[in-house]
């Protein structure tokens, strides 16, 4: 380990030696120097989220050589590890619902104890996501009221639906900790735990298609999506919530033959307002000006526009996405 290490650092001494000598290492050097390094927080593998990040970042690193933005992506918990850990500094940026958002800047849900984040600033919203509820056909869930008794994964600590699953359940009268068995598990799991029976349903918040529900949609134990539905209460008492359907088209292994009722929120690209303009500047220009090319990166994103993605933001805008937006005459 520790002569790897030697040697790793003697193998870069000698190249920073070789591309240090001459005029074009003195230029590498140069762009070396300036490089910023980004990295965006998502969420899990089989979700939306992930190649969302891939997406962005393939856009923003065309560009490496006019910028000097190197950005990488990273899987995580979701959308409240995501907001945590940009305000902690450890990511720059990350894909957050617009609950969570919401949530964050104002001190409410996870932030109630720790208060307003208000570093957080918005960047653009991107895909619809549903609260999608996944449940096995022999476990009779046809709604989220049958989950009485069933086991259930609402969503790991982190996760953007976590809090959306116990909503809708507070809902619909059925308290997670005493009415079912709630597990906790990340969403990138939920599929293979449904196949295996070791749960009788699953809550994403994602947007469609999804690897995870095609994963969950696709095997061996049938699988159908339930509807969420006497939740008016909730819809009217937050903000951030609409009704919203699954396109179940999209999941030709699911029983479903009709889209299924339930309720969405929207994914956002947030940062912090320590993140420089003129980063936050080019990754907003550079996704604008090439959208159509980015819309083609996800299925999820056929629905967007360029106006849309200025809207389900409740975070202030941060100053280089909008110097971006006043520049496109889109503010
Ligand atoms: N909405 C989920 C969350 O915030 C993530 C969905 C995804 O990864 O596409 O945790």
């Amino acid at each position: 380990m520790k002569k790897a290490l030697i040697l790793g650092v003697v193998l870069m001494f000698g190249f920073a030696l070789v591309i240090g000598c001459g005029p074009s290492g003195e230029k590498q050097e140069a762009a070396k120097a300036k490089t910023t390094f980004i990295t965006i927080g998502t969420g899990g593998i089989t979700g939306v989220y992930y190649p969302t990040g891939g997406a962005i970042a393939k856009i923003v690193n065309k560009k490496k050589d006019v910028y000097g933005i190197r950005c990488t992506v990273e899987s995580t918990g979701g959308s409240v590890f995501n907001v945590n850990a940009i305000m902690a500094g450890d990511l720059q940026f990350g894909v957050v619902q617009s609950d969570r958002q919401y949530q964050a800047i104002n001190g409410l849900a996870e932030w109630k104890d720790k208060g307003k984040q208000e570093d957080l600033r918005a960047v653009f919203s991107i895909h619809p996501e549903s609260i999608t509820l996944v449940a096995a056909v022999d476990a009779g869930i046809n709604d989220i009221a049958d989950l009485k008794g069933k086991r259930v994964n609402i969503g790991n600590p982190g996760s953007g639906q976590r809090q959306n699953s116990i909503d809708a359940l507070e809902a619909v009268g059925i308290d997670y900790k005493t009415d079912m068995n709630a597990e906790g598990i990340k969403a990138v799991e939920s599929a293979g735990l449904l196949q295996d029976g070791r749960i009788d349903a699953f809550f994403y918040t994602v947007g469609h298609p999804s690897g995870s529900i095609k994963e969950a949609t696709a095997g061996v134990r049938k699988v159908r999506f339930a509807s969420i539905t006497g939740i008016d209460s909730l819809l009217e008492k937050y903000p951030y919530y609409a009704k919203a359907y699954i396109p179940v088209k999209l999941y030709p292994g699911a029983e479903n033959t009709e889209n299924v009722d339930t309720f969405g929120v929207k994914a956002t690209f947030v940062t912090s307002i320590k993140v420089p303009e003129d980063v936050v500047y080019a990754i907003t220009k550079e996704v604008f000006d090439n959208f159509d090319d980015f819309k083609k990166l996800h299925p999820a994103y056929a629905v967007l526009t360029k106006e849309g993605m200025l809207e389900g933001l409740s975070a202030p805008l941060h100053p280089g996405a909008l110097k971006y937006y006043k520049e496109a005459g889109l503010k």
